[in-house]
């Protein structure tokens, strides 16, 4: 049903204050009081207004923010290439509507290939090696400030701290991005030890990570079972010689020691991204990790270039997400010590 323009107007301010409540909740607390997928409903909600009332898209919109704010509490970082979100697709034919829009965008008759990616549920860093040695790390914040993490990321048992130069010289530096998530079994045995300890047990695997990387004292950190898979690059010099394929470059991080999600591959067209959702929708339970969809990115760097970006996420990538399931998951207090 079509709102009056008053009506649509009302209705944004709502929204935006819903919006923005749970911003705060998710991304500085680590506490979200409503699931995912009522969170993705209202966001949904807001950019269909926006799409019908153009006016009423503001520049401080939450359909226009990434993230949020960094914790005060922790020295800020400035993201030099900003860390962006993504669009998210909820069903086969919103998938199909990207792939065709990309192509018609391009002018491009042949087939896409896209790299196809597990969607972590963790929480996004960026990682900066200077001639190979891990010098900082930061959280995504609202994709232009994030918080500096660098102590609390070494304690990460398979971040390397120096990078390996077996086959390649290493650049002067790089800056690698990638998620910081906690396996379903680390979670388990952390909520087990929590229990036993008489701490706080967490939401789920996703709080637990954030939770668990955003502590004041690294020492917290290093006892929590967290992991880091890479998937981009940010800040790269000159000097590396990159391969100009995303999934090549992935594949070149690895060579330099950095993990990446072994479930990664490359898919052709729309049919191959619905068949590799298909396949790793069905794996999901027995995976080791939690994932709340999966990443499609248009392989061919040259292309990702040509489409650019919009406002808070690229042309190029969707992420097409899992239907809601019963989010039986109790929103419960996480523990955090900011
Ligand atoms: P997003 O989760 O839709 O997508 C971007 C993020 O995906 C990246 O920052 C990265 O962390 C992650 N990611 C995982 N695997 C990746 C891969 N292979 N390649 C690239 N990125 C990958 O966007 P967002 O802005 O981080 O969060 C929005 C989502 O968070 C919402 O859709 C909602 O589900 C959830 N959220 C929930 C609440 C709540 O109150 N429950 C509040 C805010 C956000």
């Amino acid at each position: 049903m079509t709102l009056s323009f008053e009506s649509a107007a009302q209705r944004v301010d709502e929204l935006h204050t819903l919006l923005h409540k749970y911003n705060v909740e998710y991304y500085v607390n680590d506490a979200p009081s409503v699931t995912d997928s009522e969170y993705d409903r209202l966001l949904r909600e807001l950019q269909n207004i926006e799409a019908e009332y153009p006016s009423l898209k503001t520049a401080d919109s939450p359909s226009q923010k990434v993230g949020a704010q960094p914790l005060s509490a922790f020295e800020q970082v400035t993201h030099n290439v900003p860390m962006l979100s993504l669009d998210n697709a909820f069903n086969a034919e919103e998938l199909t509507a990207f792939t065709k829009r990309v192509a018609d965008r391009l002018k491009n008759d042949n087939e896409l290939s896209f790299s196809c990616e597990p969607k972590l549920d963790g929480l996004a860093v960026s990682i900066i090696y200077e001639n190979g040695v891990l010098i900082q790390a930061a959280t995504r914040g609202d994709g232009l400030v994030g918080e500096n993490i660098t102590e609390n990321v070494r304690t990460i048992a398979n971040v390397p701290l120096k990078l390996s130069d077996a086959t390649y010289a290493l650049p002067q530096r790089l800056e690698v991005r990638g998620e910081v998530f906690m396996t379903k079994s680390g979670f388990d045995s952390l909520n087990e030890s929590q229990k036993r300890t008489g701490g706080k047990v967490f939401a789920n695997p996703r709080n637990a990570a954030a939770g668990s990387l955003r502590q004041l004292d690294s020492r917290i950190t290093a006892k929590r079972p967290l992991r880091f898979y890479a998937y981009s690059l940010g800040e790269v010099s000159s000097d590396l010689n990159l391969p100009d394929k995303h999934s090549e470059r992935l594949h070149l991080l690895n060579r330099f020691g950095l993990p990446l999600c072994p479930e990664v591959s490359v898919a052709e067209g729309a049919r191959g991204c619905l068949d590799y959702y298909e396949e790793i929708a069905q794996q999901r339970i027995a995976l080791p990790y939690d994932i709340d969809g999966v990443v499609f990115k248009i392989d061919d760097i040259a292309l990702q270039e040509r489409l650019g970006f919009v406002a808070r996420a690229p042309r190029w990538a969707i992420a097409q997400k899992f239907p809601a399931q019963e989010e039986i998951t109790q929103l419960v207090d996480v523990e955090f010590q900011v």
